[in-house]
């Protein structure tokens, strides 16, 4: 059994409710158990700013489903929502599932890494990160702890609870 932290966002058509949603839909799966909620926070958009804010949350869970088809999983809920992919990187989207943490695995697949690449400079992973998961250690051996106190919060939120 693993741990797995999740990084939900989204921008587009009820951003609170494609959180919820996604949260429903992973439930729902029998080989995953929902352990964790964070808050749900509104934060500024990464890359192009001519886009709405964004909500994002963080959900921590257990599974013995194998990384690749987490991400297979994640990625049909993204597009069971109505994802549309575009040229345009870090554009608005209904919503993104982003694979943060699995167990203590490092993974570098042309398809997966683990951890998610931008974990430790985003804001809005960090800190609901933090509020789930406030002891967590990751691979490499730093502390969530520290990391949170190195990134500037940018005007992140609590905008309310995924429950
Ligand atoms: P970013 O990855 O910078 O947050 P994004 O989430 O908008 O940007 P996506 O379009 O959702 O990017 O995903 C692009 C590709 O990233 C996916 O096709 C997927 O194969 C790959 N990927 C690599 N590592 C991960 C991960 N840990 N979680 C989710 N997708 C990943
Ligand atoms: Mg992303
Ligand atoms: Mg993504």
């Amino acid at each position: 059994m693993n741990r797995v932290y999740l990084g939900l966002g989204s921008n587009l058509e009820h951003p609170d409710q494609q959180l919820r949603w996604a949260v429903q839909q992973l439930a729902m799966v029998a080989e995953i158990t929902i352990v964790s909620l964070s808050s749900i926070y509104q934060s500024r958009p990464m890359g192009p700013q001519d886009q709405p804010d964004y909500l994002n949350a963080v959900i921590g869970l257990d599974t013995d489903i194998a990384p690749l088809a987490l991400l297979d999983l994640t990625q049909k809920i993204e597009l069971d929502a109505g994802r549309v992919r575009k040229d345009e990187r870090w554009g608005a989207r209904v919503l993104d599932i982003d694979i943060l943490l699995f167990g203590q695995q490092t993974i570098t697949l042309p398809r997966l890494g683990i951890p998610h690449y931008g974990m430790k400079e985003r804001e809005f992973v960090l800190y609901p990160l933090a509020e789930i998961a406030k002891d967590l250690i990751l691979p490499d051996g730093q502390s969530l702890a520290e990391l949170v106190t190195s990134v500037a919060p940018n005007g992140i939120k609590i905008q309310g609870n995924l429950r």
